[in-house]
């Protein structure tokens, strides 16, 4: 058969559900129950469709300066592309050999990157968390790269800033730290890969989640310049179309908007992780914006098509590390009140 091995054999990867119908309660793909900023509503209205006639700016300056504003780096530090998960599958190309490169990872973690090894037809090399979910690296761990979430997915559990910074010191890989929950969480990596003493971490942000821009796909990461040039090298030529580039540049000049909606969205969290506690709930600590949460009855996948009966879509992961546990993305108060009533004994 004409099509490569590694792909006949690949199960690819399951994105959460989207349901069409809009009296569902989507609480499955962690996208941000608030509209954007306003700004990005403006820069929508007054964009010029004749513009669409001329390719995008291949190097997205505006953008770049604008991260590398933020962040405190040079915009040759920064390389942004259609969503974190084309990022994420660049790196595997730019820093993982084919089939003698090994990729690592925590189990359990976000599920794209065994997917992504798998495309990339290198080798695997996970990592068990312990039970609690907390850091556990073993002492000779070694890999051509290792993808870091953090906080993590779907656990919401935060790995100490100086814990990363040590292990990247001493990993003589390269690193990808994925911070797509990290504007949730009281602390970030970031500094570690702005740094001018660090030559192998790169630090991945996306405007899907804290932006509530997940239909625009926009995400970037920042890094060493070598590190960078090599993703630039083998990028589409145009993998930031305009709206890319003129929506998510409002978006990153409105930082207030943002800030604002992560407010509400962490005061819910804590109130709802606190009421699920209430009703015998075990719930993770969360520095993102679900939780993850296992129900009183021991039951994940029961409480998981009761809710589904009740138009509250929740995700599932049935995996033996994941299969007792929910998670549950954090929606606006009312959202939350329905999930709560929903589960709350007769
Ligand atoms: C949501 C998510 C992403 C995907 O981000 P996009 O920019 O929408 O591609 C990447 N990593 C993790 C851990 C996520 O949860």
């Amino acid at each position: 058969m004409p099509i490569c091995r590694n792909v006949q054999a690949l199960a690819g990867y399951t994105p959460g559900e989207q349901p069409s119908d809009p009296d569902i309660i989507k609480l499955n793909t962690n996208e941000n129950p608030y509209p954007p900023s306003p700004k990005v509503a403006e820069a929508l209205a007054s964009f010029d469709y004749r513009k669409l006639r001329l390719y995008p700016d291949p190097l997205f300056h505006a953008v770049r300066e604008r991260i590398a504003e933020i962040n405190g780096c040079r915009s040759g530090q920064v390389f942004v592309g259609n969503g974190s998960d084309e990022v994420l599958a660049l790196f595997t190309r730019a820093f993982v050999e084919t089939p003698d490169g090994t990729i690592g990872y925590f189990d359990p973690t976000y599920s794209l990157y065994p997917v992504l090894t798998e495309i990339r037809d290198s080798r695997k090399s996970p990592v068990a968390l312990p039970d609690d979910f907390t850091w556990r690296m073993p002492e000779d761990y070694d890999a051509s790269a290792f993808i870091l979430t953090n906080p993590n997915a779907p656990t919401g559990i935060a790995f100490p800033r100086d814990v990363v910074a040590a292990f990247c010191r001493k990993f003589r890989g390269i690193v990808l730290i994925d911070e797509a929950y990290a504007d949730f969480a009281d602390a970030n990596c970031m500094d570690i890969a702005t740094s001018p003493e660090n030559a192998n971490t790169l630090v991945m942000r996306t405007l899907s989640k804290s932006f509530s821009l997940a239909g625009l796909r926009f995400g970037y990461c920042i890094g060493p310049e070598p590190l960078i040039e090599a993703l630039f090298k083998i990028k589409d030529s145009y993998n930031m179309d305009w709206f890319s580039q003129t929506l998510g540049l409002a978006a990153l000049n409105d930082l207030d908007s943002m800030r604002a909606n992560v407010a509400k969205i962490r005061a819910t969290r804590e109130r709802v992780a606190t009421e699920l506690r209430g009703l015998g709930w075990h719930v993770l600590p969360s520095q993102t914006n679900f939780l993850f949460a296992e129900p009183p009855g021991h039951n994940a996948a029961e409480v998981f098509e009761a809710l589904k009966r009740k138009h509250i879509y929740v995700r599932y992961f049935p995996a033996p590390r994941t299969a007792p546990y929910l998670r549950i993305t954090i929606g606006t108060d009312a959202q939350m009140d329905a999930l709560l009533q929903a589960v709350a004994p007769e």
